[in-house]
């Protein structure tokens, strides 16, 4: 038996998308990519969409976009994959971690304000919050205290597609809708909600930068008559700024727009899969993270947090139960340490980390399955075992 911790899902509909998508006049850059971006867009709630290669890119060409340069100071989490720092890297800027809250596990507010009131103003240009396992972070806040510094917000969006919170007016805000973040970025690797191989799309509301933004994912060329300085002619383009080659295939883009088909019901399945979850670990030394009515959690990761962690790591591993650690805090990685960054600085997330695994969660996982994962956990910290998949089955069979 070998159940991953996280696993994509090819049907016959996603093979036959692709398929077709190779047999069109079109590998790299034709309809599908368009396609995909206004479905995307259609899902989330924004005004406009962006494909790229991948989410690190994605991430990159936002950083670029808003204006980082050498010497910018960059608010971000330690709990999150390094891309979400690196983008700042990439464009010679400088990151500041700043930890999160215990209880959400997404960036505290409350020390990203802290942090703000200490330093002279300007010191910082933006923020980068992460919807950590997602758990929608609370945009509104940061909105509003990004717009007291004049700060810009990148969202990073990569585990929370479909994820949502109530704002104080009482309306249901998605991850990505462009409401309250100036761009979101989101990721179509296979461990994510939506697998493209490798893929990645920015969202925003603003015309403007999304403008930009399709000049910079193509070598900073345009074709647009209304931009060119001058026009020799209908093969005639201009390279206005420095870009990259940061496109988004049509062959990737097929298999995006079919998966995006079948992403809500994902969302729904792993909604399912945690309330199981939850009610097998309540009232056990087993601790998972509360979701308030306010938020609707995307559930990329299903994540536990235990006493003698690395040995049930390793047996559950040994069980054929791939589970992971999400993640090392980023400001404890070699690279950033050169940087400065030492540990104590973010002690809420080392902290966490010394305690935390994500258990497999991903919307083809069988009922069996869970009860398998659920009873392995339980019987690790001698809990009582309150699932019993052999007793089930005989009912189900004298049913
Ligand atoms: C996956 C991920 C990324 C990077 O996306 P890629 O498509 O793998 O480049 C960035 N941030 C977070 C939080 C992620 O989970």
């Amino acid at each position: 038996m070998h159940i991953p911790y996280g696993r994509q899902n090819i049907t016959a509909e996603d093979i036959s998308a692709v398929v077709k998508a190779l047999k069109s006049d079109y590998l790299t850059q034709g309809p599908l990519v368009k396609q995909f971006e206004e479905k995307f867009a259609n899902y989330v709630g924004s005004k406009y969409a962006i494909a790229v290669s991948n989410g690190t890119t994605a991430l990159h060409l936002a950083a670029k976009v808003l204006g980082t340069k050498k010497g910018s100071k960059v608010i971000t989490t330690p709990l999150t994959f390094a891309a979400t720092a690196n983008c700042i890297e990439y464009c010679e800027g400088e990151v500041h971690f700043t930890d999160i809250d215990p209880d959400t596990l997404t960036l505290d507010i409350n020390k990203v304000r802290k942090l703000l009131s200490e330093n002279p103003r300007g010191t910082f240009s933006g923020i980068i919050p992460v919807s950590f396992a997602g758990y929608p972070v609370d945009l509104e806040a940061f909105r509003k205290l990004a717009d007291e510094y004049g700060l810009w917000i990148i969202e990073d969006a990569c585990h929370s597609p479909g994820a949502r919170f109530l704002d104080s007016s009482n309306t249901w805000q998605k991850c990505g809708n462009g409401q309250y973040a100036d761009l979101s970025v989101f990721s179509f690797h296979p461990v994510k909600h939506i697998a493209c191989g490798e893929g990645g799309m920015l969202t925003c509301n603003d015309e403007k930068l999304y403008k930009l933004l399709l000049e910079l994912r193509t070598h900073g060329i345009t074709k647009d008559p209304s931009l060119l300085l001058e026009n020799h002619g209908g093969w005639y383009y201009e390279m206005q700024t420095l870009g990259y080659n940061y496109r988004l295939t049509d062959i990737a883009s097929a298999l995006g727009i079919s998966q995006l088909d079948r992403a809500e019901n994902g969302v729904q399945r792993r909604k399912e899969i945690a309330r199981i979850y939850d009610e097998a670990f309540a009232d056990t030394t087993i601790k998972s993270v509360f979701v308030p009515n306010d938020i609707e959690h995307a559930y990329h990761l299903y994540v536990i947090q235990v006493k003698d962690r690395k040995s049930l790591y390793d047996y559950l591993i040994s069980k054929g139960i791939g589970v992971q650690v999400h993640y090392y805090p980023v400001h404890l990685m070699p690279y950033y340490k050169i940087k400065g960054w030492r540990k104590g600085d973010c002690p809420v997330a080392e902290n966490y980390y010394e305690q935390c695994l994500s258990i497999p969660m991903f919307p083809t996982l069988s009922s069996d399955e869970q009860v398998t994962i659920i009873n392995l956990i339980k019987s690790f910290y001698n809990e009582k075992v309150s699932y019993n998949t052999s007793k089930r089955r005989k009912q189900e069979i004298t049913a």
